[in-house]
């Protein structure tokens, strides 16, 4: 059961050090999805409002009055959607607080990228077609339903966000198909490009161990595949192993990307590497 509650808040367009825009724009506060591994998890803001994450949605439904003035004020060339949340989730549907931003965007000539897992995305394609969006990243991944009820239970399902990546590429509209998290000998990277035809490229991330909850991840991972268990422990606690490991990932990446003609971009984590969550 979900909690939806409608806020004010005072500020929309807040500063970040994410290199996708000047500004992030979220336009609810949680998210409905509950991914295990989804980084706000960790975030310091988020963690002061009461309820599990993936339990509430705040919809901020003074955002685009907002907006309005502070685009006047502060006059960005680029914003991020979705860093905190996904722009794209179930209440969008009634409130329309994204597609009132996206408007807002363009009328303003404000470039955006967007973030999302969600295939909705795809239902606001006339707006993305306004020449405004530079980028959308779309999560992707192919783990069995019973693995994804375990580690995003709440998220779409990986075939209609595939669709609805193609049907927006067929568009014209930007999509970086972005396979995340690499799954330790789970992923499975046979032929992925060629989901994508009109694609020339597709990022990669792989799990980043550093997250404060990767222990309940793993603990998912192996109540679907015990046997896995004592790899990915071996992961957290070896960095040679760590990065052999990953370094035999980027080969397997590499060899399809090649056979398939296609750019790649792989983003791995280092080794208990300082976790700063900069998705603000
Ligand atoms: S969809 Fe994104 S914001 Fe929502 S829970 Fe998943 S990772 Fe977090």
């Amino acid at each position: 059961m979900i909690e939806y509650k409608e806020v004010k808040i005072s500020r929309i367009l807040n500063p970040t050090g994410i290199d996708l825009g000047e500004y992030v724009i979220n336009p609810f506060m949680g998210c409905e999805y509950s991914c295990l591994y989804c980084y706000v998890r960790s975030n310091k803001v988020i963690a002061k409002r009461e309820g599990e994450w993936g339990k509430y949605v705040d919809i901020r439904i003074n955002a685009p009055d907002l907006l309005e003035k502070e685009l006047l004020a502060k006059k960005p060339k680029c914003v991020l959607l979705g860093s905190t949340t996904d722009c794209f989730q179930p209440i969008e549907t009634k409130y329309m607080v994204t597609k009132k931003i996206l408007e807002i965007l363009n009328k303003h000539k404000v470039y955006y990228h967007i973030l999302t897992r969600s295939p909705a995305v795809a239902e606001y394609a006339d707006l993305l077609k306004q020449g405004f969006c530079k980028k959308i990243y779309f999560t992707i991944n192919n783990i069995t339903p019973e693995l994804k009820n375990k580690l995003e239970p709440k998220s779409p399902g990986f075939e209609p966000r595939i669709k609805a990546i193609n049907k927006m590429l067929n568009e014209d509209i930007s999509v970086i198909p972005y396979f995340s998290p690499i799954l330790p000998w789970i992923s499975d990277f046979k032929d992925i490009f060629s989901r994508f035809p009109k694609s020339n490229s597709v990022e990669f991330e792989g799990l980043n161990m550093n997250l404060v909850n990767i222990n309940d991840i793993i603990s998912g991972v192996s109540s679907i595949y015990p046997a896995l268990r004592p790899g990915y422990e071996e992961l957290l606690k070896d960095r040679t192993f760590y990065d052999s490991f990953w370094a035999s990932i980027k080969k397997d990446i590499i060899r399809e990307a090649i056979k398939a003609k296609k750019n790649y971009n792989i983003y791995i984590h280092n080794f208990r590497g300082y976790f700063t969550n900069k998705y603000n």
